[in-house]
């Protein structure tokens, strides 16, 4: 007769084979969506580079790369994963992260707030209806006004903080791009009149053109694909990532950040997005996505040419795609 121990052994062998099976199938599952999306998309012509800052419109349009990272740290990719665009707005993401992490989560609600605006990420008609209140941390007032709120007494004391921050959550060193930061530097005379009426307001309280330019510095960040993937994966692991191992946000303020993202994070095309593909997500008009798929992945893609929201086209595309092919609505419930 078998023993209990040589039973239960038995058993655990069978289970590892079955997961080991089933883990195979996802595997094939995911890189057959990263590959179907990346063949569909990659001849669509829709789309224009963002011209409003001279820089991004000299970016190859063609530049075009997917990453995706589980909260198991495995990476699949397809494309161009390795050149380097600006982060822009996704930095606004992990900006916000930080003010939470420092002040907590009502620090930010109490001060932009965290609704939608339903206007462009620029607004300035957004800013005058509610005096400054009522918007987000992901649209540029909210966004500047969350950068002047990151604690610390000097220029190069908050820009440290703030780019070592990215760095936990992309598990490398990032660098500025220094020809987008110049190129946005001479021509970011409309957010220096946003900084000023948050300041105004009193939501930002002091020092507006600082907090402009360090925002200007962060929107400059260079990342590519797995880069975006990585800090996208780190918040679907409860703000651990996946890939380093560093606990880089507290698990208790994910649902904040991935709340505003739902509601924000494409600018007034949020609830379209929203309604596609359940997932948390930011863009950024150097041609980036990212989108979260809590408990389950990170996913990422760059493609420079934008829709008119703003929001790349081809990265929409091919993120609804792979998601919904394997699963990723956090909404999609299968019936008990
Ligand atoms: N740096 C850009 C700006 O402030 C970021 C905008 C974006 O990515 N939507 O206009």
């Amino acid at each position: 007769m078998r023993s209990v121990r040589s039973w239960s052994a038995a058993l655990l062998v069978a289970f590892a084979a079955t997961n080991c099976a089933a883990h195979a199938a996802d595997e094939a599952a995911i890189k057959g969506a990263l590959d179907a999306a990346f063949a569909k998309y990659k001849d669509l012509q829709e789309g224009k580079n963002a011209d409003y800052i001279p820089a991004l419109a000299e970016v190859d349009p063609n530049v075009y790369g997917i990453a995706l990272i589980t909260v198991d740290g495995e990476v699949y990719v397809k494309g161009d994963v390795s050149t380097e665009v600006s982060i822009q707005s996704i930095s606004k993401v992990f900006t916000m992260a930080k003010v939470m992490e420092e002040s907590g989560p009502e620090a930010l609600r109490d001060n932009m707030g965290v609704d939608a605006t339903g206007q462009v990420f620029n607004s300035i008609v957004a800013i005058e209806q509610y005096k400054g209140a009522e918007m987000n941390a992901l649209v540029n007032a909210g966004a500047i006004t969350a950068t002047s709120m990151v604690q610390g007494k000097t220029y190069d004391e908050i820009w440290g903080k703030i780019l070592g921050y990215y760095r936990d959550f992309a598990g490398r060193d990032l660098t500025v791009l220094e020809d987008v930061y110049e190129s946005e530097a001479a021509t970011n005379q409309r957010n220096q009149a946003i900084a000023h009426l948050m300041y105004a307001y009193g939501k930002i309280e002091e020092e507006p053109v600082r907090a402009t330019d360090i925002y200007t510095k962060q929107c400059s960040v260079g990342v590519n694909a797995k880069d975006l993937a990585v800090m996208a994966a780190t918040l679907a692991n409860g703000g651990k990532n996946p890939v380093t191992g560093k606990k880089v946000l507290s698990s208790e303020h994910v649902p904040e950040v991935l709340a505003v993202m739902a509601t924000a994070g494409l600018y007034d095309d949020s609830g379209k997005w929203l309604y596609r593909t359940g997932l948390p997500a930011k863009s950024g008009v150097g041609g980036g996505i990212i989108a979260v798929s809590p408990g389950k992945f990170g996913i990422a893609v760059i493609s420079p040419p934008l829709d008119a929201a703003g929001n790349s086209v081809r990265a929409q595309n091919a993120i609804a795609d792979i998601s919904n092919a394997i699963g990723g609505n956090p909404y999609a419930v299968t019936p008990k």
